[in-house]
This record gives structure tokens, C-alpha cells and sequence, in this order.
């Protein structure tokens, strides 16, 4: 059992077994990610962690204690209410990440909905299928009933099928801009319309595209109108630690007026430790990532942003157009931005085999399902990886087609498997019962140093052993 070391160890000594334990982290210096992580620059890097450092101590939940902080927040919402178009009377909060700015929407307009008497007992918003997850812990966390949306062909969202779902219940609309999976941007003003018309209010996840699409609108190129230009958007959401390229922690919700957020607001004035008052999620907020947004902000510039915008861009133009020259791939839908997704076009082809040989050759890809795919999200990093990365891609689809076997064996099997067994219950047992390993005592890692390959075969293993159970159990072998 680990304890705290009796006698405390020295720095030194400290800091050289952390960076040990690094070793078998993903490469995400070198262009080897393809999300999670987004760089800019090394000397971007650097000046924002020194901004975060100079408030490394500072605690935002008493605004009036570091009034620094409240005024880089302030400052932060303004800046972003203006860039998604904006005017006065936008107001919002800074929140730690993308999932805080989709769970306080949800939060917010069930509340705004009690105010009013609507919505029932249990309310329902309703969302595109290819909605971030965030918005269904939303709904679980806050008992919001889920109403998921199909898509059409090019992966946007069904809007007859929307239409249909609104009743008396639907107290919030979600749509993207652009979607995590595919990149793509749901018809905003379309839905928009609807908003207006039926007096629901709707929000629009730019969590990828607040701090990207109007970038690439000031550069020239063509983008649908996807934020307060649209009438019936009544709040966004647009995380600063992604490409607005701040420090972990930061992302920005912005709503029409007050008339919104003050619902957002939870005020207890009978707490023995004192009034309490406090506009977002958390209580203690490190003023580290706040100060990084603010900074980043300021020393990008529009000018910054629109470059950064173009080298992204010309990188996705690369990838993209190279993966459609590949036989036997093609992206899915028409993104928007820098995020894509591509699959298989030839049943011969798993892309899931692809996959597992690109993860040998070093690239840390993440999986989709409904379609299969492979995902990426281009940052500066890719723009020198981006011709390697192609003709990995290549060798890789090579490889697959002429090892058909490839795509029924290890990981690719699993992932396959995974992605298809129509036992949704039995995945999710089994992915609960990896986590309480995970988060029990032994905090026992379902992968090995390669990362996910081993977590998809043990837990495609133990499916898989499961449904031969069941299946001689009914007889049907
Ligand atoms: C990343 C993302 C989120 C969630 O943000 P986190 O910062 O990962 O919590 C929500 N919506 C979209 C569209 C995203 O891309």
C-alpha cells in the first residue's frame, strides 16, 4: 500500500522520477497525437506557462479578493463575445473546459424552464446524434431526458426529423459547430429559425469551432453563420484550451443577455461559512488557466489567429485531399475546419486494421464508430508530420489489402467487434467493470505501453467470451 513517504524526499530526486514516469506517455512533441493535445509554438508554449505561473496561486472563487482574475475573465468574455458577433448585452462566465461549458447550458435552461412552469417533470432537450457526449452526462447529471436526432447522408443533422421532436417538454436545443466526429457544421441558421418560431432556447457547441471558424471567415473563406448573427442562438460555448490555444483548463459560455445566465447562478445565503454565491461549476477556481486565456488572447492577436487558421487549413487541405487520393478511403461528410474523419470505402479494407498499423508506426489515432472511421484534429504541430503521416497511410491500406486476414485478428477484430455487437448493455458492463479496476485499489491500467491496443483486446476478449456463453447457453452455437 502506498502511503506518503514518512520523510519527505528531496526535489531533485522528485522531478527526475516524474519525468521517468513519462516514458511511455504519447509523443505528443512531435506531431504524433491527433487530439488531445494542441501546440502551437514552442515559444507559445513557454510565455504561456509563464502567465500561468504568475497566478499559479490565485483562487477565482472570490472575485473580489484577486480582482486581477475577474478582470481577465471579463475580459475574456468580451473578447470572445465580440469574435462569435455578439453585441453588448452578451454576458457568460469562464468555465474549466468544454464539458463544464456543455453541462451549465443544460443546467441553466432546465432551471430557466422550473422558473417559467415549463418542461414537465422531466424535461427534454434535444440534440444531434453526433452531439458531444458531454451533453448526455448533462442530461443523466441533471435529469434532462436526451432526445437524439438522426443524420443525413453528409453527417449534419436531420432538421424535418428536429422539427418533429419539438413538444411541450423541449426546454433546449444543441446543435455543433463543427461536430467532434466528422468536423462538420449542423445547419445553425435552419435550426436557428425553428428556435425563434417555437420560442426554445438553443445553444450552439463551438467547443472546436468559437475559437477557429471566425478565423477562417476573416481569412476568406466560406462559413455558415453559426453564431449571435443567428437569431435564435442563445448561448455558445467555445473551449480557449483548444484552438484558441490557452493552458488546460479554460473555455468560455457565452449567452444572449443576463436574461439566460442569471439562471446559470446558484446562490445559498444560509450557509454557516458565509454567504455563498457562485456563478459556475466549481468552487475553487485555479487562476492559472485564466490568466493563460487572457494572455494567449492578447499575444495571438486577430492577426495570430488568422495565421494560425491558414497553416492549419493548408495542412487539412494536405491530409484530406491525400486520403481521398487513397483507394479504398474517403473522408466522411465535408468538414469544416481542421477536425476529420475519414473511413473505408471497400469492404476489403478495415479501417480499424489500418488503424492498428498506424498505431505500430508511432500514431496515436483515435477510433470512431457509426461509421467506423479514424479521427483527427490538425494543430501547427502536423504541418511537418503531414507527408510522413500519408504515406504511412498508404503503406498502411497496402498492407491491409493484401493481408485481408489483417482485419479478423487482434485489435482490429475487438475494435470491430466492439463498435458492432449489438449488446450495448454488455459493453457497458464491461467497460464499467475495466473502470472499477482502473479506479480501484491496485489502479490497475487496462493498457500497456502502447496504449489502447491491450485495453480493446481484453475487454474485446472478455466480450467475446460472454456472448459464447450466452450463445451455447440458448443453444444457438
Ligand atoms: C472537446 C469538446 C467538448 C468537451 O470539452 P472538454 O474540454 O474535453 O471537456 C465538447 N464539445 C465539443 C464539440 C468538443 O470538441
Amino acid at each position: 500500500m502506498i502511503s506518503i513517504p514518512s520523510k519527505g524526499r528531496p526535489h531533485d530526486d522528485i522531478l527526475e522520477s516524474m519525468q521517468l514516469f513519462r516514458e511511455n506517455d504519447a509523443d505528443h512533441k512531435n506531431g504524433r497525437t491527433w487530439s488531445l493535445v494542441y501546440h502551437l509554438t514552442p515559444e507559445h508554449d513557454a510565455f504561456l506557462k509563464t502567465a500561468h505561473q504568475l497566478f499559479f496561486s490565485e483562487n477565482a472563487l472570490n472575485p473580489m479578493a484577486f480582482k486581477s482574475l475577474k478582470r481577465f475573465e471579463h475580459e475574456v468574455v468580451r473578447m470572445t463575445a465580440r469574435l462569435l458577433n455578439g453585441d453588448e448585452k452578451v454576458v457568460g462566465t469562464m468555465t474549466s473546459g468544454g464539458t463544464e461549458s456543455c453541462l451549465l447550458p443544460v443546467l441553466c435552461y432546465r432551471e430557466r424552464a422550473r422558473s417559467r412552469k415549463l418542461g414537465g417533470s422531466l424535461p427534454e432537450m434535444i440534440a444531434p446524434k453526433t452531439i458531444h457526449v458531454a451533453w448526455e452526462k448533462a442530461a443523466r447529471y441533471f435529469n434532462v431526458k436526451m432526445i437524439r436526432i438522426p443524420l443525413k447522408d453528409d453527417f449534419t443533422v436531420n432538421v424535418d426529423i428536429l422539427k418533429k421532436k419539438i413538444n411541450r417538454r423541449t426546454i433546449l436545443i444543441v446543435a455543433s459547430a463543427p461536430s467532434y466526429p466528422h468536423g462538420v457544421i449542423d445547419p445553425i441558421e435552419e435550426i436557428g429559425r425553428i428556435a425563434v418560431e417555437r420560442n426554445i432556447p438553443f445553444h450552439v457547441d463551438a467547443c472546436l469551432g468559437g475559437f477557429f471558424l471566425p478565423f477562417m471567415e476573416k481569412i476568406g473563406y466560406r462559413i455558415p453563420i453559426f453564431d449571435f448573427r443567428c437569431k435564435g442562438v442563445t448561448s455558445i460555448s467555445a473551449d480557449v484550451h483548444k484552438y484558441g490555444f490557452g493552458a488546460k483548463g479554460a473555455s468560455v459560455l457565452v449567452y444572449r443577455d443576463m436574461e439566460y445566465l442569471k439562471h446559470q447562478f446558484f446562490i445559498h445565503p444560509d450557509w454557516p461559512g458565509g454567504v455563498f454565491a457562485s456563478p459556475a461549476l466549481l468552487g475553487t477556481r485555479p487562476g492559472g488557466p485564466i490568466a493563460a486565456a487572457w494572455a494567449a488572447m492578447n499575444a495571438l492577436g486577430m492577426n495570430g489567429y488568422c495565421e494560425m487558421a491558414e497553416t492549419i487549413m493548408e495542412t487539412t487541405r494536405k491530409l484530406t485531399t491525400g486520403i481521398n487520393a487513397i483507394d479504398g478511403l474517403k473522408i466522411l461528410g465535408k468538414p469544416a475546419m481542421g477536425v476529420f474523419a475519414y473511413g473505408s470505402t471497400d469492404s476489403g479494407i478495415s479501417i480499424f486494421a489500418v488503424g492498428d498499423i498506424m498505431e505500430d508506426r508511432g500514431w496515436h489515432v483515435d477510433r470512431l464508430q457509426r461509421p467506423d472511421g479514424l479521427h483527427a484534429m490538425v494543430t501547427p504541430a502536423h504541418k511537418s508530420v503531414a507527408d510522413q503521416y500519408l504515406l504511412d497511410l498508404r503503406q498502411a491500406v497496402e498492407m491491409v489489402k493484401s493481408n485481408p486476414g489483417l482485419s479478423s485478428r487482434g485489435n482490429a477484430a475487438l475494435y470491430g467487434m466492439i463498435a458492432h455487437v449489438p449488446f450495448r448493455g454488455l459493453i457497458k458492463k464491461e467497460v464499467k467493470k475495466m473502470m472499477e479496476k482502473m479506479y480501484g485499489p491496485e489502479g490497475e491500467m487496462p493498457m500497456g505501453p502502447k496504449g489502447k491496443e491491450s485495453f480493446a483486446v481484453r475487454m474485446g476478449t472478455r466480450i467475446f467470451s460472454r456472448i459464447l456463453r450466452w450463445a451455447s447457453r440458448t443453444g444457438c452455437r
